[in-house]
């Protein structure tokens, strides 16, 4: 169970963003448009907004110059600049984005800190610092008193260049809606390159008296009925105190549903798919025979479905997968730099692992079993398969991160991976280290500490 303090963390991870000011963007709906549109509004006002102390750190020069030394790749290196004139109350816009996009101080006991930011190579920091391409720099805002990690990615995320340069490592921003094309190609590499390590077979086998929802008509159908592709979509996610009402006897889910689970049927059927499992609806709740088939059989229902949508946020299933329905997300805070913009790019893992789903012993289970995910936290969508992982606010070129015929991601490549690698894992140690997750865990109950690892 995280502690206090790591959950405080992570409750000052999100709210930042959307207490302190930040430069905003235009609505048009595409990142093409938002991009350009902040382009052209930040320029127009920026030339008198920034001030003495920020007007020294030279991008045009940072950005020029050579990362290439082996010697910085797997380090933050000791290029820092600091700000000790950075403060909440100023009107330059970089103090702005430096101030929100700030990294707590270690202590907490320590206030006001004064902060200094560091540049590095972003493949250094993101696990590719052997590979040969892509010399961007990335940069982030630490206390200068606390001896800030040098270990990769304990910190809430980095700041980097808001492009589209695709091999290089840079921001993708995030906006209030996701961009389902962003994760429409996640599922296009995987489905075309991972043939060895996430291939489903073609036709799943599904436990006797199977049932999937019809996200068309809404109704429950046996899988027999299931019209080609023979493919259904998984949902993870905590039911909480929440009392909600139960399939109809005509077969209907309810109506209204649940906001999680609203945004789950209009996501499937927005991804191309048509069927979707959901246990609460799927599975007979007043027949103890067809419970006990459907639970012994977990393990597979989760493993032959074409993806899981994980709802890692908020406590219940009423509050809705973030950037799918009417759940929207903050913008991520971004600044205009000479000819570049900078955006925060926040990372997931603690996110995720502080998330109420993540505590709860069945929802771990599933999370493991599941060929693919798609993870839905407070702040962006996170993709994992047995063979890649892919944050939505860090557009990675992925083409060079993948080992020979693009089978898999190297393994080297911990962009703040959630999942371990290829699933369950193969070896003793890797048996021994999902034990060891597991046992961190809360479970609610002894019964579901049995059943949920019945799979080992
Ligand atoms: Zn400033
Ligand atoms: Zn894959």
């Amino acid at each position: 169970m995280p502690s206090s303090s790591a959950k405080r963390q992570a409750q000052d991870l999100v709210l930042p963003y959307g207490k302190h000011p930040r430069i905003e963007l235009g609505q048009q709906s595409t990142v093409d448009a938002e991009y350009r549109n902040d382009e052209a509004s930040t320029s127009a006002n920026k030339a008198d907004q920034i001030c003495r102390g920020c007007q020294k750190i030279d991008f045009e020069a940072i950005f020029s110059e050579d990362r290439r030394d082996p010697r910085l790749y797997k380090i933050w290196g000791n290029r820092r600049f600091i700000l000790s004139h950075m403060n909440r109350q100023s009107n330059c816009t970089l103090c702005q984005f430096f101030y929100s996009t700030r990294e707590p101080p270690l202590d907490e006991t320590v206030v006001d800190p004064v902060y200094c930011l560091r540049v590095f190579p972003a493949k250094g920091e993101l696990g590719a610092w052997e590979l040969d391409f892509d010399d961007s720099p990335a940069f982030i805002v630490v206390p200068i008193l606390d001896n800030y990690p040098f270990r990769f990615q304990d910190t809430h995320g980095i700041i980097m260049e808001l492009s589209e340069t695709p091999e290089n490592f840079c921001g993708r921003q995030i906006q209030p809606q996701v961009d389902l094309s962003v994760i429409k190609g996640w599922l296009e590499i995987c489905d075309n390159n991972h043939k060895a390590l996430c291939k489903q077979k073609p036709n799943p086998q599904v436990p006797k008296g199977f049932r999937v929802i019809d996200c068309v008509t809404r109704k429950i159908v046996p899988w027999e009925n299931v019209a080609n592709p023979k493919q259904y979509v998984t949902l993870s996610y905590v039911w909480g105190s929440f009392k909600g009402k139960f399939v109809t006897r005509g077969g209907a889910i309810p109506s209204p549903l649940p906001g999680t689970i609203e945004d789950t049927i209009l996501l499937t059927t927005n991804l191309g798919y048509r069927y979707l499992w959901i246990d609460r609806y799927c599975i007979t709740q007043d027949d103890a025979m067809d419970m006990h088939i459907q639970i012994q059989s977990m393990d597979e229902i989760y493993q032959q479905s074409v993806v899981t949508v994980v709802a890692a946020a908020g406590d219940d299933p009423r509050y809705g997968l973030p950037g799918i329905g009417a759940t929207p997300r903050e913008r991520q805070p971004c600044v205009k730099v000479g000819n570049k913009t900078l955006v925060y790019t926040p990372y997931v893992r603690k996110e995720i692992l502080n998330s109420n789903w993540n505590s709860r012993g069945w929802t771990y289970q599933e999370g493991l079993l599941a060929r693919r995910k798609l993870v839905f936290t407070a702040t962006q969508v996170y993709f994992q398969c047995n063979a890649m992982h892919c944050l939505e606010s860090i557009r990675a070129p992925l083409k060079n991160l993948h080992t020979y015929k693009n089978v898999r991601m190297r393994d080297m490549v911990d962009i703040s991976r959630v999942f371990p690698l290829r699933g369950l894992g193969k070896s003793p140690n890797d048996l021994d280290k999902r034990l060891n997750e597991y046992l961190q865990r809360s479970l609610r109950y002894e019964r579901d500490m049995l059943n949920a690892f019945r799979v080992f």
